[in-house]
């Protein structure tokens, strides 16, 4: 899914459970959970050549931008002290596709890193129909809006 529905559903829970304890682990089996539902995002097309790296690059620095716009206006506004655990939520959200990023985008993959990113592509379902790959996210975006 894109960097803001990931990042965002961290956040989200990082908001509702307090204790890292619960919401890394959570944030991290959400990452999954949602790569496993058909979606489109930013490097859908990569596999098969039909995108280009650059612009997915180009596309997922939008993404990051929007994702740090959104957290910022959802829980960080108007807050006087710096809402870590929140902003820790957001990147343990996204980390699987963080770890993932030298691979895709550079080509150089450390050998530590193989397993966590093959487990990471068994659940990833990307399908090129943006309007039907963006839905889930838009669901997703919408719930959290309502429930945080
Ligand atoms: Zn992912």
């Amino acid at each position: 899914m894109l960097s803001l529905a990931h990042a965002t559903t961290g956040a989200f829970v990082a908001s509702k459970f307090i204790h890292p304890i619960i919401y890394i682990p959570l944030a991290l089996g959400l990452h999954y959970l949602e790569d496993w539902i058909p979606h489109w995002d930013v490097g859908t097309g990569l596999s098969n050549g039909s995108r280009k790296k650059s612009t997915a690059l180009k596309l997922e620095f939008i993404d990051l931008g929007l994702t740090i716009l959104l957290i910022f206006y959802l829980w960080q506004s108007g807050q006087s002290l710096f809402q870590w655990h929140i902003w820790i939520g957001a990147f343990f959200g996204l980390l699987p596709d963080f770890l993932e990023a030298p691979r895709n985008f550079l080509k150089w993959e450390p050998k530590f890193l193989k397993p966590l990113n093959n487990f990471h592509g068994k659940f990833h379902h990307s399908i090129p129909n943006m309007l039907w790959g963006l839905a889930p996210q838009v669901v997703v975006l919408v719930a959290i809006a309502f429930l945080r």
